[in-house]
């Protein structure tokens, strides 16, 4: 089965697909982290991304292209997907298609703008891992500390508050027009879902609506 989730920064995205992945062995295809990890090793690609990301923009379509080909070639024969931030526009989700990569379910989480800064703006990561903490809703054991490592914790560049603004006005204009796009290429295959829960109760919505898109597939 291969995923597509779709969503704003902060809807919870990667929290969803980490669970997803767990329960459905599918292989986690994050092109955000791919980015991050690019950055940190100093790749080509990393460098050319860098000042794009941190400002809110979209790294560009060629290398973020580069890197989800780079992986796909890398799976495991026969293996599921669940793709998180990609695609993020259109240009990208027809070079998807160009792939081959069959698209069994698209699911978009859906938060109000108010709750999606709230969750944004109290974000703290351990960079090495990629482990996420909240200040007030997840906090770590020890006030700016990664509960395993002990190391600090940091605050995405992308997380403050103009980046934060440029990322919502991107995904007004460039991603949220895909759910639209999706239910006309693959129709009876879209959700949207509202993500606002906690995260494991928007993980039993995700299942139960995974199980209703299968089922009508199947019938
Ligand atoms: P994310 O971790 O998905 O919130 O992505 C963080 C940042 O990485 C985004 O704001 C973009 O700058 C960049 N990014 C992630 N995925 C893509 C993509 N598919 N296309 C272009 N840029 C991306």
């Amino acid at each position: 089965m291969n995923i597509l989730l779709l969503g704003p920064p902060g809807a919870g995205k990667g929290t969803q697909a980490t669970l997803l992945c767990q329960r459905l062995q599918l292989q986690h295809l994050s092109t955000g982290d791919m980015l991050r990890q690019a950055i940190r090793e100093k790749t080509p690609w990393g460098r050319q991304a860098a000042s794009a990301m941190e400002r809110g923009d979209l790294a560009g379509d060629e290398i973020v292209l580069g890197l989800v080909q780079e992986r796909l070639a890398s799976s495991p024969s026969g293996a599921g997907h669940l793709l998180d931030g990609f695609p993020r526009n259109l240009a990208q989700a027809k070079a998807l298609q160009d792939c081959g990569l069959s698209i069994d379910a698209v699911v978009e989480l859906v938060v109000a703008e108010d709750v999606l800064v709230d969750r944004i703006s109290g974000r703290r990561v351990h960079p090495k891992s990629g482990r996420v903490y909240h200040v007030r809703l997840q906090p770590p054991a020890r006030e700016g500390h990664d509960d395993l490592t002990c190391e600090p914790l940091v605050q995405r560049p992308d997380d403050q508050p103009r980046a934060v603004r440029e990322r919502l006005q991107v995904y007004a204009a460039q991603t949220r027009p895909l759910t639209a796009h999706y239910r006309q290429r693959l129709p009876g295959r879209v959700v949207q879902l509202d993500g606002g829960g906690t995260p494991l109760a928007v993980h039993e919505q995700l299942l139960a609506a995974l199980g209703r898109i299968a089922s009508t597939a199947d019938a």
